[in-house]
């Protein structure tokens, strides 16, 4: 029965900022269109139109999804078939209405379907979609990156995370010309072969500690350790003297849930690759531009070499990007040996979304609002457990958060394994019914957004409360 806050890591100094209020985004409107259906006996919800739309999609796509994480597999029943978002809220084909903590897993970070991004996409859309060759958009967004993002220099553009993390892989090894990297358990750099060595997310969810079709020799340069375990990665590089290219790493973790770093592990890290002359390579994919404007470098005072960001700079289209020093991001192609190229690559649709993205984020106490609301509502939630009797730990920063059902603290992927699963699909699927759309895993992050509104972390915390009472 212990209620936890800023237990995880053991840090409690993170949240510790001015709160000021912003009003939630114009595009945060509240419409209410839960269905009701005479014939249900048990509730007014229904998923009718979704199960029909997923049965059929079985027979078309692997599994009925096009990426294993949307699947319910570990909360049960079927996946719900969005329809439309609008700000903080989303709804589904059936009309049911919910507030979204998922935020299409991250990017929605000033609210889905924001009208000046809708807006500045539609001009953009007008000159055509893809060009195929180099556009004014492009500088702009790359500008903006490295003004941001302390460590780095140059950028290069990609389309996904996980190209960004294939590509500063093969960078690495190539200024390094070492070829083993340390990994973190339950750190997940999306799919390539290299990283699906413990990697959290989908991986686990779906209870696959590694994956036919990786060959052996793709992974056998993957070092891994435990996250948080500073002594684990030292006696790594000394077992390994000269031959680590790099440690990469989520610098808050969010693929085996919301784990942060305990005080010191990011120096510690930091001092361990300089001494080994290895490259420290921040994975920001989810963390840039989430835990404050320059990333979680910006806010730990880490300086990486390498940095990997995706996400929040496509504002909802596809994007990655990978960046760092000047010296080691003048070996990729063109101007220098390491090869990587892509079609779609920088398109001006994508360049859009994120320079509009940003140039909201980038406006005075955006983050002050982003940890003030995300604060309020863990709190509320582990309020929730401990007035009804469930042990549930859980943290947040800015505008990232996760809680576990166990008491904690959380410092890695074994610590989030203890979390009761069977209760949280439990809650999972209350919380749905009183229209709250968590992650469907125990072991993802959730996202808030400048559009979450105090009305809407009430309406949670009320509606977590209930469920939890009747769990
Ligand atoms: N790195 C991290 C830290 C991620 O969270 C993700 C995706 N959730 C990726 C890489 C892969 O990104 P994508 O799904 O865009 O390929």
């Amino acid at each position: 029965m212990a209620a936890l806050i800023n237990g995880v890591g053991g840090l409690t100094c993170y949240s510790k900022l001015p709160k000021t209020t912003l009003p939630p985004s114009r595009s945060s409107c509240f419409r209410v269109r839960m269905t009701v259906y005479a014939d249900d006996k048990q509730t007014s919800y229904t998923l009718q139109k979704s199960q029909e739309a997923f049965n059929a999609a079985m027979n078309l796509m692997p599994g009925g999804v096009n990426s294993p994480v949307r699947a319910f597999k570990s909360v049960g029943g079927k996946p719900i078939f969005m329809d439309s978002v609008k700000g903080s809220h989303m709804w589904d084909i059936d009309g049911n209405e919910y507030i979204d903590y998922v935020g299409s897993w991250g990017p929605a970070i000033i609210g889905h379907a924001d009208d000046e991004v809708l807006a500045a996409l539609a001009e953009t859309m007008k000159k055509g979609t893809s060009f195929g060759a180099p556009c004014l958009l492009e500088n702009v967004l790359a500008e903006m990156v490295i003004s941001a993002v302390p460590s780095i220099e140059m950028v290069r553009f990609v389309n996904s995370g996980t190209e960004a993390c294939m590509g500063v892989l093969r960078l690495a090894r190539a200024f390094t010309g070492r070829e083993k990297i340390i990994k973190f358990e339950g750190c997940y750099h999306g799919h390539a072969d290299p990283f699906l060595v413990k990697a959290g997310s989908g991986v686990v969810t779906l209870g696959l500690p590694d994956s036919p079709g990786v060959p052996k020799a793709t992974t056998s340069g993957t070092l891994t350790a435990p996250y948080n375990d500073i002594s684990a990665v030292e006696s790594l590089f000394n077992s390994n003297k000269g031959e680590i290219a790099a440690l990469i790493l989520e610098p808050v973790v969010g693929n085996s849930g919301f784990i942060t770093p305990k005080p010191d592990f990011l120096e510690a890290i930091r001092r361990l690759t300089k001494e080994n002359g290895s490259l420290l390579i921040f994975d920001e994919v989810m963390t840039g531009f989430r835990l404050s404007y320059g990333g979680a470098q910006e806010y730990f005072g880490i300086m990486p070499d390498l940095t990997t960001l995706g996400k929040i700079i496509g504002g909802g289209l596809p994007v990655g990007a990978y960046g760092g020093k000047r010296e080691i991001m003048e070996m990729v192609a063109p101007a220098g040996p390491m090869y990587q190229a892509g079609t779609l690559s920088g398109n001006p649709l994508a360049m859009t979304a994120g320079i509009q993205t940003l140039k909201r984020l980038k406006a005075p106490g955006t983050y002050e609002y982003l940890d003030r609301i995300t604060g309020d509502l863990v709190q509320g939630l582990l309020n929730a457990g401990k007035k009804t009797g469930h042990a549930i730990c859980g943290d947040y920063i800015r505008g990232m958060f996760g809680f576990f059902f166990t008491e904690g603290p959380i410092h890695n992927f074994d610590d989030a394994k203890k979390s009761d699963a069977a209760k949280f699909a439990r809650f999972y699927q209350g919380m749905l019914q009183e229209g709250v759309y968590f992650a469907p895993s125990q072991f993802e992050a959730g996202f808030t957004s400048l559009a979450h509104s105090p009305e809407d972390i009430k309406k949670t915390i009320a509606a977590a409360e209930k469920v939890l009472s009747e769990i």
